[in-house]
């Protein structure tokens, strides 16, 4: 083979070569592009989620229930002035709106019971702080501080260290 004909083949493979990688990094480029794309539809995807809770919330939710109960007790006294005639209609509302109270006692108490808030005046949970105790023999627990916004603290001993400024000791 002349060398000329080497020479040129050897031209050619090393552009195609160099082609193919630049095919290659094109396509990397792209995918590189669509898993960006991808996280960043997840990551609005998981704020909607965040709003969603937010919104849900132990105080949302009761303040939810405080509207229909309202709703409901102005619908009561509508059909009530109307008259008679809308005896079984009142019944099905006084019925909902036992329900719905029921449901939001249960929800205070749910609230209550959580250490969400102060359980003598009701005050909001202000710090809540997880710590390792050591015991003997390498005993380890894991117990929490817990403190209200109206002084109240109790430590993971279950032990109060600060006292509830609204409610008088008894
Ligand atoms: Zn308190």
């Amino acid at each position: 083979m002349p060398t000329e004909v080497i020479f040129y083949t050897q031209v050619a493979s090393i552009i195609s070569f160099i082609t193919a990688l630049f095919v290659l990094y094109r396509v990397l480029v792209q995918q590189k592009d669509a898993v960006i794309q991808l996280l960043k539809e997840r990551i609005a995807e998981k704020d909607e989620q965040i709003t969603i809770l937010k919104a849900q919330t132990p105080d949302a939710l009761a303040a939810a229930l405080a509207d229909r109960i309202k709703i409901a007790q102005d619908e009561i006294a509508r059909l009530r002035n109307d008259g008679d005639s809308h005896i079984k209609e009142i019944e099905s509302k006084e019925e909902e709106l036992a329900e719905i109270q029921a449901r939001l006692g249960a929800l205070s108490e749910l609230i209550r019971q959580s250490d969400l808030v102060c359980p003598k005046c009701g005050d909001p949970l202000t710090r809540r702080q997880g710590y390792t105790i050591y015991g003997n023999d390498d005993q380890e627990a894991d117990v929490e501080f817990i403190e209200y916004e109206c002084g109240l603290a109790i430590d993971g001993n279950g032990k109060e260290v600060s006292r509830c400024r609204h409610v008088q000791p008894t």
